[in-house]
């Protein structure tokens, strides 16, 4: 059962090692979400990981929902996928040569899918901006469109912020990519197609892609509406342009293929990270094998890895895929459904406004203000209507009774496999007094 908060250990582990990460990495960390920033306090370094739960270096546990944001579908430390890494990491890590895992790996994205072919890479930034690569080989075009909103890692092209007006071109989002960078990146308002339409009647046989996350889920979870996937494939074919979905998120997570399991619209490229490395780097971009030939070495785009297709990382995602089976799939889905309704009980009981949106077993829970009547948000312009420190208030409350959940109001909650009656039930006892600090807040 949850310990209650009086028997936590206040983090001093936790401060002295972010004093330590401060002095010798920018703001701590290694990925800024990880500061803390958006709900303040100190970030909990973890030592361990076992099953549903994360133990922080002060001995703290929690159940976790973040699952190493995404990757960890089966819970931490699974007894077989342990075992597997561990042979294969007995024969060495590395050897910059062709090796059988990759090919089983390659494989099973394959049959998952709909990708005819995939390349293996190492994140999922580097899948998005190696199909952006292809996509503007293949097509000979230069323009691309994304979503505000939608992330798709730190490429520069699409670290991109619309400028005033729907249809802009972007305005780099960070300094260090220069406006020539994001000059041909096209951002419109996601769930738009009358922006779509407009952008390819100014900009047809220009725009190479359109790329967007399949149900994105990096501005909180904001599912595609009215087939807006089979609209954006469909303007695409008629314009010449490609269709990217980017899955890196969603593939095999809410799905045994990802949201192409949900609404089968096939892209013409797709990308895959995080679930598919089992908590190793390993990601992948893949397609047509019509459009997969134009890479190096078969065709003229020029694409490469070192350590790409790494044997202890395609070791970890194979045993991962072919563990999560579709019963391992209804489990989520069935876990996920309780979790929503579990939060919804303790948030209505206090009175706090709060939407929750899923697609699949992925949800986030919005704090909206106490004046907003939508009953969805559809874009980033309805998700940053959120109130902020009330999601700070429950982030913490929650902390501190033992579950740790994603520290940003704009980040999806990550359900596990392994997450038992028992530990939905420290949920359960956590949510009232978590729902109260965030009743306490003023809108
Ligand atoms: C996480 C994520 C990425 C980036 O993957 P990294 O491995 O962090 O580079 C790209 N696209 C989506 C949709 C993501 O959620």
């Amino acid at each position: 059962m949850a310990p209650v908060s009086d028997e936590r250990a206040r983090p001093h582990r936790s401060e002295e090692l972010f004093a330590r990460a401060s002095a010798v990495t920018p703001g701590g960390v290694n990925s800024p979400v990880r500061a803390f920033r958006a709900v303040g306090g100190t970030p909990r370094f973890m030592t361990q990981g076992d099953g549903s739960h994360i133990t922080d270096a002060d001995g703290n546990r929690y159940v976790d929902l973040v699952a190493s944001w995404g990757p960890m579908l089966l819970g931490h430390a699974h007894p077989e996928v342990i075992a597997a890494v561990q042979a294969a990491v007995s024969r060495g890590t590395s050897y910059g040569t062709p090796t059988e895992p990759e090919v089983e790996l390659a494989e099973e994205i394959v049959a998952r899918t709909p990708v005819d072919k995939v390349r293996l890479v190492s994140s999922g930034t580097e899948a998005t901006m190696s199909a952006l690569r292809l996509a503007r080989g293949v097509t000979g075009r230069a323009k691309i469109i994304k979503f505000a909103g939608c992330y798709h890692g730190h490429v520069d092209a699409l670290l991109a912020q619309a400028g005033s007006g729907v249809v802009t071109l972007g305005l780099p989002g960070t300094p260090g990519v220069t406006a020539a960078t994001t000059a041909d990146t096209i951002v419109l308002p996601y769930n738009d197609p009358a922006a779509v339409t407009e952008a390819f009647a100014t900009y047809g046989d220009q725009i190479a892609a359109v790329i967007t996350e399949a149900s994105p889920g990096n501005m909180g979870v904001v599912p595609p509406l009215d087939n807006f996937n089979g609209f954006l494939a469909d303007t695409c074919r008629a314009n010449g342009a490609l269709f990217i979905s980017d899955e890196v998120m969603t593939g095999f997570r809410i799905t045994r293929s990802g949201y192409y399991g949900i609404d089968g619209v096939v892209p013409d490229l797709m990308t895959f990270g995080k679930v598919m490395g089992g908590g190793f780097p390993a990601a992948a971009f893949g397609g047509r094998a019509d459009l997969m030939a134009h890479l190096a070495p078969e065709g003229s785009v020029y694409q490469a890895g070192t350590l790409s297709g790494n044997p202890v990382a395609t070791t970890a995602g194979l045993t991962t895929l072919r563990l999560a089976t579709d019963e391992v799939y209804a489990k989520l889905d069935e876990t996920s459904l309780t979790l929503q309704r579990m939060v919804a009980t303790a948030l209505e009981k206090e009175g706090v406004p709060y939407l929750i949106q899923a697609a699949g077993n992925l949800f986030s829970v919005f704090f909206v203000d106490n004046t907003t009547n939508e009953a969805t948000i559809r874009d980033f312009a309805g998700a940053n209507a959120q109130v902020l420190p009330r999601f700070a208030a429950f982030f913490h409350a929650m902390l501190d009774a033992g579950v740790y959940l994603p520290p940003s109001a704009y980040e999806a909650w990550f359900v596990s496999a392994a997450l038992d009656d028992d530990a939905l039930a420290e949920i359960e006892a956590a949510l009232p007094g978590a729902a109260r600090a965030a009743a306490a807040v003023e809108n």
